[in-house]
């Protein structure tokens, strides 16, 4: 059984979403509870419960447009390629480009999370599709248990937002797969978002696919909506910095990859970290030692690299 939810503690209004532009209408975070405060971590264990799982990969999703949720192309039948060949998880813990929040990470702990049309401009079509996948709030309190960088912060205000579904959308149509979501706390810096990654490394022996959904190149307003997919030829600094992303997971230099800021193209490329951040999540619960498999490649838009990476 899921634990119940601690009273609200003052500080939690501390954890407040972030608006952005165009892409995120924003909600606030109502009633949320502190879960370092909840002293019976064994019993959500227990609760999530049953036979051991093996350890799961990690998997990076570019996601690029929300309009991919309805598309037949290379990209979405990757994806649900993907999602046939990985094992199958207890629960999904996804890292969306699209929660933000300030002052504390968030993590979703509702049953039936909603499913958010977090944009505006787009087909009616788009704004109809229901992701019904449950959630899982024990392991949505265990992912929270095992931050140890800064107090996770639960809440039901959020749920899945198109960072989130419109690629699982794809990976698990059936939407029969328990998803969870962790906030990006935007005030800390890229090695903070790594650090927060490699603890929620301890959750993958317990059947969870960590899953960051973002984009590495990603610049919307250099986006070109005509351009046909493919390499990014027009724009040099977006293949540029893709490429250097490349190279650096090829080899394994985290520390390159979390020092971003100084790889070619990059002051353009990741003109804000919104889209990188998830990456970091998806390489810091990535063991030092396993190596970044290319699952897909390439640009939509001109500029929306489209990289997707597992790791294990
Ligand atoms: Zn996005």
């Amino acid at each position: 059984m899921p634990l119940p939810m601690t009273p609200l503690p003052s500080d939690a209004s501390a954890l407040r979403a972030l608006g952005r532009r165009g892409f995120l209408m924003g909600s606030a975070l109502g009633a949320t509870a502190v879960l370092g405060a909840l002293a019976s971590v064994s019993q959500a264990a227990s609760a999530a419960g049953g036979a051991p799982a093996r350890r799961m990969p990690v998997i990076f999703i570019g996601h690029g447009s929300p309009m991919n949720a309805l598309a037949d192309n290379g990209f979405t039948r990757r994806l649900a390629a993907w999602g046939r060949e990985l094992p199958r998880p207890t629960a999904i813990l996804s890292v969306s480009a699209h929660w933000l929040s300030s002052g504390a990470t968030g993590v979703g702990v509702q049953a039936r999370p909603r499913t958010i049309h977090d944009f505006g401009g787009f087909p009616q079509a788009l704004h109809d599709i229901d992701y019904p996948a449950p959630g899982h709030p024990a392991l949505a309190r265990e992912a929270a248990a095992a931050v140890k960088q800064s107090p996770v912060v639960a809440t039901e205000q959020w749920g899945l937002d198109h960072g989130t579904w419109t690629v699982l959308r794809h990976l698990y149509p059936k939407a029969d797969v328990p998803v969870f979501q962790l906030s990006i706390d935007y005030d800390k810096p890229a090695a903070f978002h790594y650090a927060v990654g490699r603890d929620l490394a301890a959750l993958r022996d317990k059947g969870v696919l960590v899953m960051g959904s973002g984009n590495v190149v990603h610049n919307l307003r250099a986006t070109d909506r005509g351009t046909p997919d493919g390499p990014a030829a027009s724009r040099p600094w977006a293949q540029s910095f893709d490429d250097a992303v490349k190279a650096a997971l090829a080899g394994r230099d985290d520390r390159a990859l979390i020092g971003y800021e100084r790889l070619a193209g990059a002051s353009t490329a990741v003109a804000t970290p919104d889209h990188y951040f998830p990456f970091l999540y998806a390489l810091g619960a990535a063991g030092a030692g396993e190596r970044a498999k290319t699952v897909h490649e390439g640009f939509q838009s001109g500029t929306l690299s489209m990289r997707c990476v597992q790791f294990g």
